[in-house]
């Protein structure tokens, strides 16, 4: 669900035309809508509201790398939405964006010394430590910021990987047995003990995230289920076990699929499978909120007949601006904002890099197309301008939040010689 809809013809960002969006801000360019955002998390909040006996106080902490606008971050952080943050960047991003520090949860498979003493001292809700090795380190820092001697021993996870992976590509699943994250299920007891007998952290609980666009409850349900059998082993040896993570990776319908689980039957599930344990829970969506909350809208350069029978539509978005294709063989539906009359032709959409996997997608079937014509890009509100780049020197992609009839543009895109300046001359090229 989403609020980019056609007006007499002409799509729109809620009560924006795309086209005069284009025509202020030059394409490419993403557009987010704050009341898909605002939609899907209030629909979430008030899932877990519904099932609070179960899953007790549960912080909803947005993913910051599915998209880390700061005025992306700012309107959840509005409506009570904490942070997933995977590095001191998103820690200071979601703190500049106004999520207190209580609602940040820190994780990651490699946090280095500077980003532990950051989190330690920024006082984060929860530390998901994700190895024996990283909780060493961690105990060593927390003792030499003296942070026990402040009562602020960080609160910690730990971050069991129950060897069920699931997603939606092999290079977006997480919880399986070869995969980097999480610690063996069954390494997980000795840790937590001693995480227990150590001064510098408390442990609170565990956590899990298995992958990401995950289309079945099934896997989510499993590790769940894993979650609550280490919790009562943990706590039949004496280990109080309060808060357990569970992560995010609930998929999102890019093709228009209408089988994919229901917020609602996925927190459902949730408090099935903790019914009865007793604890707080954390949620971790990235994509879930923000995915159809976004559009890339861009321009067409040309269309390329060749005398083979391909026809390529060249776009002036590339895969430096939304690199999901590319990436993970993604799939985004392309709609023109304005509908042309005619017969559907087959077109490969391809960007202007200088790569052969700059390709959105082959073969695709759409209305005819002519050079100059808008083109979005649909559900890239997650994990699209936050992988955005410069390369071929193109300046980086602008952002701009829709609300209602009112928008404003929340990333600029550089000049030229913006660009340059980060680059200072090393002084012997002078
Ligand atoms: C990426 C990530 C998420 C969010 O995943 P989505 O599939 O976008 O919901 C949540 N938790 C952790 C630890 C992550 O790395």
């Amino acid at each position: 669900m989403h609020h980019f809809d056609r007006i007499d013809g002409a799509l729109h960002a809620e009560g924006v035309p795309l086209e005069a969006l284009a025509e202020a801000v030059g394409t490419p360019f993403y557009a987010y809508s704050t009341a898909t955002l605002t939609r899907h998390y209030g629909l979430l909040r008030e899932a877990v509201e519904t099932h609070r006996a179960s899953l007790g106080d549960a912080l909803i902490a947005f993913a910051v790398k599915a998209n880390s606008n700061l005025s992306v971050l700012a309107t959840l952080a509005r409506m009570g939405s904490g942070a997933d943050t995977v590095s001191e960047g998103e820690i200071r991003r979601a703190l500049k964006a106004g999520v207190p520090a209580g609602r940040i949860v820190f994780s990651g498979v490699g946090k280095s010394d500077a980003e532990l003493a950051f989190a330690i001292e920024a006082g984060v809700r929860q530390i998901n430590v994700e190895s024996a090795v990283e909780l060493e380190r961690l105990i060593g820092i927390s003792a030499d910021v003296g942070a026990a001697d402040r009562g602020a021993a960080p609160q910690i996870a730990i971050r069991v990987n129950p060897k069920i992976g699931a997603g939606g590509h092999a290079r977006i699943t997480t919880g399986g047995a070869a995969d980097k994250f999480g610690v063996p299920a069954e390494e997980a007891p000795a840790l937590y003990a001693r995480a227990a007998a150590s001064p510098h952290v408390t442990p609170v609980g565990l956590a899990c995230h298995i992958g990401s666009q995950i289309t079945m409850l099934e896997p989510l349900e499993g590790a769940f289920r894993a979650l609550r059998e280490m919790t009562l082993a943990l706590r039949a040896e004496g280990f109080p076990v309060s808060r357990l993570d569970l992560g995010g990776g609930l998929g999102v319908p890019y093709h228009g699929q209408t089988d994919l689980p229901s917020i609602e039957a996925y927190v459902g599930m949730a408090a099935g499978v903790l019914d009865g344990l007793g604890v707080d829970t954390v949620f971790e969506p990235g994509r879930l909120l923000a995915a159809n909350a976004g559009v890339l809208v861009s321009r067409v350069i040309q269309v390329n007949a060749r005398s083979d029978g391909r026809r390529f539509l060249v776009l002036d978005a590339g895969m430096n601006d939304l690199m999901r294709p590319a990436l993970y063989d993604a799939f985004h539906d392309l709609v023109p904002v304005r509908a042309r009359e005619g017969a559907v032709g087959r077109y490969d959409l391809v960007g202007p890099i200088c790569e052969s996997t700059d390709v959105f997608a082959r073969d695709r079937e759409l209305s005819p197309l002519q050079a100059g014509d808008l083109v979005a890009f649909m559900s890239a509100g997650a994990y699209g301008a936050v992988l955005a780049s410069e390369y071929n020197s193109r300046p980086l992609v602008p952002e701009v939040l829709v609300d209602g009839d009112r928008w404003a543009v929340v990333r600029k895109r550089p000049a030229h010689e913006e660009m340059w300046a980060r680059e200072p001359r090393a002084e012997w090229l002078a």
